[in-house]
């Protein structure tokens, strides 16, 4: 009888705290489409793509891929096996987005050659989506990198809107790329205990992150915006998307667009940030109201996932 008292008494606890929970909204992005990964082979790329997929469907995610047409083609010819991958995104009712062709950096190139690679990197992705009647939407920086002055911003900003596109901004930034090298590395290695333990890691450390943009965002609004999460086409969210999902829901997170996130008037905030690192926009939008706005203790890697990774620091 005690026993069931207490187990009656944490019952409602965990329901109560569960109801305390404020709605969430989070929109779901994934980067450098179709594969990112060490082991470059097709059937790895086609494991990884069909595992993350399954795990994107059946969490109900209305995720956005952004593309690397890049990687689309060996030399001049195009690559039929790899423009399938995409081909399963669009069949899983995804979105496609522009990722530049080579995941050039805006930084270390002129502006005319990175539109130019915008341009270039349009080319299938454009006739994927054309064949179910729908149009390219969005474009992410590689990098999150912006630009290094307001001039090359606004010109960038006014190349992008001529041919309809929409920056996606992330709020929820992330070092999930740190955690796939270490866990690509593992497997390269076979070390399965490495692997498991990095793993293992990855969910709670993304959900760590997760809560710190949640107080950012309570510091600079007084509210939870519609936060929108950046994470990688890799092997680790081949493996671990459906718990990253899990974790979520348990948050009181619903998954929602990326159309239905950039309602949120957060985002019509301007990005003014020139510094050269690829950042959140909450943090932009913290820095130009002031570095107090900054919310310190921000999570890191732990040093066992950056040794794996090959890193001395994130
Ligand atoms: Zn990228």
């Amino acid at each position: 009888m005690k026993i069931k008292l207490f187990l009656l008494f944490f019952a409602v606890l965990f329901s109560s705290a569960h109801a305390q929970l404020p709605q969430r909204s989070i929109a779901i992005t994934i980067d450098d489409l179709p594969v990112v990964v060490k082991n470059s082979d097709l059937k790895t790329r086609q494991e990884i793509t069909k595992k993350l997929l399954k795990h994107i469907e059946k969490a109900k995610v209305p995720a956005v891929g952004f593309v690397n047409e890049g990687k689309l083609y060996n030399g001049e010819k195009r690559d039929e096996a790899e423009i399938d991958l995409l081909r399963q995104w669009i069949r899983a009712g995804l979105e496609l987005g522009n990722h530049t062709y080579s995941h050039l950096s805006l930084h270390d190139n002129p502006l005319e050659k990175y539109q130019a690679e915008i341009l270039k990197g349009e080319i299938i992705t454009k006739e994927l989506l054309g064949e179910k009647g729908r149009k390219i939407r969005y474009f992410r920086h590689p990098y999150l990198w912006t630009g290094l002055s307001l001039e090359i911003k606004s010109n960038l900003a006014q190349f992008l809107a001529e041919h309809n596109y929409t920056i996606a901004p992330v709020t929820i930034d992330n070092s999930d790329w740190i955690f796939a090298r270490a866990y690509d590395n593992a497997i390269e290695k076979n070390d399965k205990g490495l692997q498991l333990k990095i793993g293992e890691a990855y969910v709670p450390y993304l959900i760590e992150k997760t809560e710190y943009w949640e107080r950012q965002s309570v510091k600079l609004f007084d509210r939870e915006i519609k936060q929108i999460l950046l994470l990688h086409a890799n092997s680790i969210n081949s493996d671990y998307f459906d718990d990253v999902a899990a974790a979520l829901v348990r948050r009181n997170y619903d998954f929602i667009t990326l159309e239905e996130a950039l309602e949120d008037e957060a985002f019509k905030l301007p990005d003014k940030f020139v510094k050269r690192n690829g950042i959140s926009w909450l943090h932009r939008w913290a820095l130009d109201k002031g570095s107090d706005f900054v919310l310190p203790n921000e999570p890191r890697v732990a040093d066992f996932v950056l040794k794996a990774a090959g890193m001395d620091s994130e």
